[in-house]
């Protein structure tokens, strides 16, 4: 089971969620909301095979933190992956989205810059925006945008514009979140969880939750629920490899 978008350090029993995570075989990529956190998870993950920390600053926390993103772009040399980051453009965010913008552009240059990194992109309200900047700077990098709910028209353009989406339980409970995760093409699919922000019977989602999303997967696309999860795990094999060594 691969988590590719999990804020590890915001459960309330952190050590514990990665235990059962490790128990359980889960590979999770732990998102962070800021810098600092990002040294936090570092520490939290120490040890673990299966968790990989991700160095971020969350669009809802740029208008007050956006001094960080040198710390941001400093940590980017320790990691291969980069989130959470993006725009966000939703009525609570809207006057921001300007520095917002910004700050998504200035750090995917700084993953340019360090040979291209591994993504994971928000984009509420604001995928146009986000997919401009995708296009005029990403050429080595790996960009998953993570709970997509911007038009049909605007995932083909993604899709055209090389991206991959991560998919969860909570962004198929929608009609409109199952139609557009059935047009993703099969090898651009992988699975999140947004724990624990990501809820399921008001119930925060676990990284281990991530399979939940694969039986609605499996049907769409005629397939075991096996077979989707393998499936899974190649695409994600083979883009965290564009960027060397193994996962
Ligand atoms: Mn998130």
């Amino acid at each position: 089971m691969i988590d590719t978008h999990c804020h590890l350090d915001l459960y309330p029993n952190p050590g514990r969620v990665i235990d059962e995570a490790d128990k359980r075989g889960t590979f999770v990529i732990a998102v962070t909301t800021t810098p600092k956190a990002f040294l936090g998870n570092v520490r939290l993950a120490e040890g673990r095979r299966r968790i990989r920390v991700a160095v971020g600053l969350h669009p809802e926390l740029v208008a007050e933190r956006y001094r960080e993103i040198d710390d941001v772009q400093k940590y980017m040399a320790r990691t291969k992956y980069v989130g959470e980051i993006g725009i966000d453009a939703s009525p609570a965010c809207k006057t921001s989205a300007g520095l917002q913008a910004d700050v998504f552009h200035t750090l995917l240059l700084s993953a340019e810059q360090l040979g291209g990194k591994v993504l994971s992109i928000h984009s509420r309200a604001a995928a146009g925006a986000v997919l401009d900047h995708i296009e005029k700077c990403v050429r080595k990098s790996s960009p998953i945008l993570h709970w997509f709910s911007g038009s049909r028209k605007e995932l083909d353009r993604a899709i055209e514009l090389g991206c991959w989406f991560s998919v969860g339980p909570a962004m198929l409970r929608s009609r409109k979140g199952r139609e557009l995760t059935l047009a993703i093409p099969r090898h651009r699919l992988l699975t999140e969880t947004d724990g624990p922000f990501g809820t399921k019977d008001d119930r925060p989602l676990m990284p281990w939750d991530a399979g939940l999303a694969l039986p609605v997967i499996a049907e769409g696309w005629d397939c075991s629920v096996e077979e989707a999860a393998q499936q899974v795990r190649l695409t994600f094999r083979e883009m965290v490899e564009l960027h060397g060594s193994p996962m």
